[in-house]
């Protein structure tokens, strides 16, 4: 990693005396007495650091360049502070607000980043790190990529821990009976898992971006892809994994072992139940796909029609059944050039280019039958699915805030319902709703799949999510504030009249602020915070949103209940 020693400003002269605790609270960094700080370094092998807000660390090592800054893959490698979305890393609320931003001139405020890192190497440095929070009743985060649309790989005032370079990768011919498995580091990119496999004419369940850690949040969230509807959700396939425990131990959880908290780890968030070391996915043999990446354009920012287009899209969602096909798609209205765009990125597997159009052809012969439609852009990859199945480097650097919701399958039987609601969207001035189909076909079948996977996506056929973007020099903190509520009191009502108020949501591209979060993200919580509170009785284990968090407080220093 370059330019370490610029986070390595280890222990500050502000760390002073153990501080006294208030009552029910966690006991702040700097509060913690310096000599203990020296031996948890000694004790991870120096694998203990300070960290800085991504901005700040770019203003410490005589700037960043533009594409450092919004690689993904060079804010998770360099830069432990960092969150993909630097929104997460600011505190907007505390007064004043507490913000570190690009092109700082230094002196920045720490906001929502932790201070210090244990970027751990082995089992042996996140036992030290669990233990060492745990005994000084510090504040936890756990991060793999720091990709968390929620934000719930950072914390104010905390020790994080990191998995980042938690990289080995084993391959198994058959693991304990169950036919042909990966078993990943929770620091490992999907983009090495499918090259890995591809050596071994293997593929998994994976997400569609490269960087995503696939040991880490995305598969305690559940994990889609869009090899979902032919093979099922990540948490479906997925065999055993390794954790830290609140209380140190290392465990194996899987069927027959700690297996309640196998249940919980598929489907229950991630952040809430220890430091994950590695997980074991079901492999299959890999096929041939065709990905397909289709735009149509309109010269009109006019919400209907975007409105015609989503119902002709929705009218044509079953096409892709019969070939299990995923697809990401989004609808963007673009008002610097006065045009909309539905965006299709579309995956068929077993299908060549040839037959891919054939697939799609239906819908395409509606969509610009109008004349306000046409394809602006259409090509094809037919190739190995390990190659296309993932988008190298997202890009990251931008503030965002979500919200979404699963769409039942039932609501397909009213596909103007669905065009309607992207046109009263639109029409609140939100320019990007985005969509998968990445449940149905196989992510139905699988059911009756024991895990705390939320039955939702059982009967779901697509997921759509809001993404409300802004920069900070249109947007104050106080306006980033007012943004947060925007799902919930504008967006959240337009898309509820269509998928009713229990249709559950994607817990890992969500609001972070969603109000219900215990019954829209999770199936059972009764289940997962009895769970909860077998293996992490004391909280050590917070996130937002996440199992248990209602007893905390926002920054998850204090207990409220
Ligand atoms: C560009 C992009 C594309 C995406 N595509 C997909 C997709 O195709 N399918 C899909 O399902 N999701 C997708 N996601 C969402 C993704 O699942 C979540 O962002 C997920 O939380 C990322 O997990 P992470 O560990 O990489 O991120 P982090 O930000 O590091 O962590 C996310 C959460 O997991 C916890 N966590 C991380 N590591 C560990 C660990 N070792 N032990 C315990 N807890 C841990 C954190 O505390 C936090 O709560 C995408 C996200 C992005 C940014």
């Amino acid at each position: 990693m370059p330019s370490m020693h610029w986070f390595v400003s280890f222990l500050p002269v502000l760390i002073t005396a153990r501080g006294v605790l208030t009552q029910g609270c966690r006991v702040r960094p700097g509060d913690v007495d310096q000599d203990a700080w020296k031996q948890l370094n000694e004790s991870t092998s120096g694998h203990l650091f300070a960290v800085v807000p991504s901005a700040q660390y770019c203003f410490n090592i005589g700037g960043c360049t533009d594409e450092q800054w919004t690689s993904s893959t060079w804010r998770s490698d360099n830069m432990p502070g960092s969150m993909l979305q630097p929104n997460w890393e600011q505190d907007y609320d505390a007064n004043p607000p507490e913000v570190c931003l690009r092109n700082t001139t230094g002196n920045c405020k720490q906001g929502n980043v932790p201070h210090y890192v244990v970027l751990a190497e082995s089992v042996e440095d996140i036992q030290a790190g669990v233990n060492f929070a745990r005994t000084n009743n510090l504040r936890v985060a756990i991060k793999s990529s720091g990709h968390d649309y929620l934000g719930r790989s950072t914390a104010k005032d905390s020790l994080l821990i990191s998995t980042h370079r938690l990289t080995d990768i084993t391959i198994h011919d058959d693991f304990n009976g169950q036919g042909g498995a990966v078993t990943v580091g929770s620091g490992v990119r999907l983009n090495q898992i499918y090259a890995a496999l591809k050596e071994k004419g293997k593929i998994f369940v994976g997400g569609g971006t490269a960087t995503v850690a696939a040991a880490g949040g995305y598969i305690q969230g559940g994990g889609h892809s869009s090899l979902s509807p032919l093979l099922g959700l990540a948490a479906d396939n997925t065999l055993q994994f390794t954790i830290v425990t609140a209380d140190g131990q290392y465990l194996t959880a899987n069927e027959t072992e700690n297996s309640d908290l196998y249940w919980a780890l598929r489907g229950g968030g991630g952040g809430s139940w220890g430091v994950m070391v590695s997980a074991t996915f079901r492999t299959f043999d890999t096929f041939n796909a065709t990905y397909r990446y289709t735009v149509l354009t309109a010269n009109s920012t006019n919400s209907s029609d975007i409105a015609s287009l989503m119902t002709i899209h929705a009218t044509h969602i079953h096409d892709f059944d019969e070939v299990r096909a995923g697809q990401y798609y989004w609808a963007f209205r673009n008002d610097s050039d006065q045009t909309q765009s539905l965006f299709l990125r579309t995956y068929l597997p077993r299908l060549t280019a040839n037959e891919s159009r054939e697939t799609m052809q239906p819908f395409l012969t509606d969509a610009l039958a109008s004349g306000t439609w046409t394809v602006s852009e259409d090509t094809f990859q037919e190739t190995v699915v390990n190659d296309i199945v993932y988008k190298e480097d997202a890009t990251g650097a931008e503030n965002m805030l979500m919200g979404s919701r699963l769409v039942p399958e039932e609501v397909y039987e009213t596909p103007e319902a669905i065009g309607k609601m992207y046109e009263e969207l639109f029409d609140t001035g939100l320019a990007i709703v985005l969509g998968h189909i990445i449940a149905g076909g196989k992510v139905s079948e699988n059911a009756g799949i024991d895990s705390a996977v939320h039955p939702k996506w059982r009967t779901a056929k697509t997921h759509l999510i809001t993404a409300d973007y802004w920069t900070d020099d249109v947007v104050s903190p106080s306006g980033a504030v007012a943004l947060s509520s925007r799902f919930q009191t504008e967006f959240l009502p337009i898309i509820e009249k269509v998928v009713g108020t229990d249709a559950g949501a994607y817990m890992n591209e969500a609001d972070a602020y969603e109000a219900d979060f215990a019954t829209t993200f999770y199936g059972d919580y009764e289940k997962l915070s009895q769970v909860k509170s077998k293996y992490d009785e004391n909280d050590l284990f917070i996130v937002q949103t996440g199992v248990g968090s209602e007893r905390w407080d926002k920054d998850g220093m204090c207990k409220v209940a």
